[in-house]
């Protein structure tokens, strides 16, 4: 598929800049909504812009396209937890309201619908590795409550969007992810750590660090992304890296990659942290044929060299 017309909400962030850099290059035109809270538009800035339209606006607000659309990409979010610690009330409408309007866009056009939902819809899993039939375990009245909701929020809603008036919809379940155009200051480990790492800092471990995480590099998310867009399968799909590692394994990965001693500084384990998570991708590699390929010591060392440009 290509030569689209595609709309994404949230375009200007780290997973929407990257996926409107990979429609655009294989030859769609893009329409990107952002109200650039956690976004940038500098993310847009280097890409080609001439079938690029970026519109300021908050998704959550009603949203009037002309034309034809083929596919809507709904990616905006806050979607650190300092980020949705910070914007409880924005997050719970973007993933509510938001995800309101966009299925509206995608049902008034006939257009497809794409949903970045997340990880977090498991909560602190109590089944491991977390599988798609899996419920979860989240803590609906805890700070991380408001992105967790919100986000089972959205699935419920595309999934009745689908049931009811036959939208095509398509769920992503978004398991740690990074790579270039993170924010440095979004909280999230992997820029914590290299922005750390490159100031000489020492690196601030959470907790006793034993916790885990499986980390996927953003060119492999977005592949995975783009075959479950393309396939026929109506319900949630992890995306994922399934090698897992713990927070203090990450720092001493960051460490040697950065060429620093080790050193490390505890703080308190943030409230609801899930204690463990890797994704169970066996869906994704029976319907899409689908495979991360970049190691975490690969996409690191990637991203060291990105961050060590703009720090
Ligand atoms: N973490 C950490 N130090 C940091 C930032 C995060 O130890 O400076 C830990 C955090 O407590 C969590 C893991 O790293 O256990 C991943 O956190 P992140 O914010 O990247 O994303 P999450 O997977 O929790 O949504």
């Amino acid at each position: 598929m290509s030569n689209q017309r595609v709309v994404i909400t949230g375009g200007a962030g780290f997973l929407g800049s990257h996926l409107t850099e990979t429609l655009l290059a294989r030859g769609d035109e893009v329409i990107v909504l952002d109200n650039f809270i956690t976004g940038n538009p500098d993310n847009l800035a280097q890409l080609p812009q001439e079938r690029l339209t970026i519109i300021k606006q908050d998704v959550t607000t009603f949203l009037a396209i002309d034309g034809q659309v083929d596919i809507v990409f709904h990616f905006a979010s806050p979607a650190s937890p300092i980020d949705y610690l910070r914007y409880p009330i924005q997050t719970l409408k973007v993933g509510s309201l938001g995800t309101h309007n966009a299925l509206g866009v995608a049902k008034a056009k006939g257009a497809r619908f794409v949903l970045a939902s997340t990880s977090e819809v498991y909560g602190d899993p109590l089944i491991h590795p977390q599988p798609e039939d899996y419920w979860g375990h989240v803590n609906p009245v805890g700070p991380r409550g408001v992105y967790d909701e919100a986000k089972r929020f959205a699935e419920a809603m595309a999934m009745a969007y689908h049931r009811t008036h036959g939208v095509e919809t398509r769920i992503v379940r978004i398991f740690n992810t990074y790579g270039p155009r993170m924010r440095l200051h979004d909280g999230r480990v992997v820029p914590a750590f290299i922005s750390q790492a490159l100031k000489g800092e020492p690196l601030t471990v959470f907790g006793d660090g034993r916790q885990t995480r499986s980390f996927c590099y953003v060119s492999d998310l977005i592949d995975g992304i783009l075959r479950l867009a393309a396939s026929d399968h109506v319900g949630p799909v992890n995306i994922g890296n399934p090698d897992e590692f713990t927070i203090l394994e990450l720092a001493q990965i960051v460490s040697e990659l950065a060429g620093i001693p080790l050193r490390i500084e505890h703080s308190d384990l943030p409230v609801d942290d899930p204690k463990q998570r890797q994704p169970d991708i066996r869906r994704a590699r029976a319907l899409l044929g689908w495979e991360p390929k970049v190691p975490l010591r690969e996409g690191l060392s990637r991203t060291l060299d990105w961050f060590s440009k703009v720090v």
